[in-house]
């Protein structure tokens, strides 16, 4: 197999296929061998595991996902890929490409129809245009996954894996600590991409739960109270919550109080444990 993070090799194939880079699908590719070989193994691929692989490029994660793993289903959204892939990936066996937008594929359809006996996980440098709503996707969905290891902006990575009640947190910490433990591998600067990003990146791990955390009544209402509260950045939970979600800010503090919180806490200030204990008072109030 050729080197595909051989920028060589890398410019030879465009040639052929009459490839450009489309930066509007997040395409940068990597180009240090070292990295797709530490995600793979830190990421999981080994015997008896299935890989779920996103935005596969030129397919040189895939190639280092396959060589590990029982098999590999990779979608990739542009489809001037695949004869690229069609070639990379000849010597593989193992595996299968879908042309899909990630976002409106069947993941647990995927898993149905691929991974029968086998433990799963996901695999991806991501296009970062959408690593929120992927990253959610794959939690919300409660997919029979074990593990998300994901290459995403190191902005992006301090947010996702920042430690509950600290200044870095947001609404997507509480719902990556909800179903998973995160978090950072290792960092990637911008120099191992063709074209180069203009930021630097991180790999973090989730490692699903087996169980997500006991006490919540509503969970529905429960993300809706996160979203909420990281709504608006410097302000406090109350004023935050309350425009948020159109409640009454008499009932909101009142919430506060019943919950043993402060009226003037801020969001980030926040355990899990707290949140899930505001938001069940907070709907019972609201629903009197
Ligand atoms: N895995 C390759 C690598 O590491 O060099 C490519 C990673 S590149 C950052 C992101 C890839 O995701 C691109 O190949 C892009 O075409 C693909 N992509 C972008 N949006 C997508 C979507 N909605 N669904 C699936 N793939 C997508």
């Amino acid at each position: 197999m050729e080197k595909l993070t051989d920028i060589g090799v890398i410019k030879a194939l465009m040639k052929k296929h009459g490839f450009e880079f489309l930066k509007g699908l997040g395409q940068n590719f990597l180009i240090n061998p070292s990295v797709c070989p530490k995600i793979a193994e830190q990421g999981n691929a080994k015997k008896g595991f299935g890989i779920i692989e996103i935005g596969t490029g030129i397919g040189v994660l895939t190639a280092e996902l396959a060589k590990r793993a029982d098999k590999v289903v990779a979608i990739e959204i542009d489809d001037r890929l695949v004869p690229i892939l069609e070639d990379t990936l000849s010597e593989f066996e193992n595996v299968k490409i879908i042309n899909e937008d990630v976002l409106k594929t069947d993941l647990s359809k995927i898993i149905d129809e691929n991974f029968k006996g086998l433990d799963v996980a996901v695999c991806a440098n991501l296009p970062y245009y959408i690593t929120s709503p992927v990253i959610m996707k794959l939690l919300e969905s409660r997919l029979r996954i074990k593990s998300v290891t994901v290459m995403v902006q190191k902005e992006a990575g301090k947010r996702l894996c920042a430690d509950m009640g600290t200044r870095d947190m947001g609404a997507v910490t509480v719902a990556v600590n909800y179903f998973s433990k995160p978090k950072i591998l290792f960092d990637v600067s911008r120099g191992n991409f063709i074209p180069s990003p203009n930021v630097d990146s991180c790999v973090v791990r989730f490692d699903i739960k087996e169980e997500t955390p006991k006490g919540v009544e509503d969970e529905k209402f429960f993300f809706k109270v996160a979203r909420g509260a990281f709504s608006q950045r410097r302000k406090t939970l109350a004023n935050s919550v309350s425009s948020a979600l159109a409640i009454e800010k008499s009932i909101v503090l009142r919430s506060l109080e019943q919950s043993g919180l402060a009226v003037n806490v801020r969001p980030e200030q926040l355990s899990m444990e707290e949140i899930i204990n505001f938001s069940n008072v907070l709907k019972n109030l609201r629903d009197l």
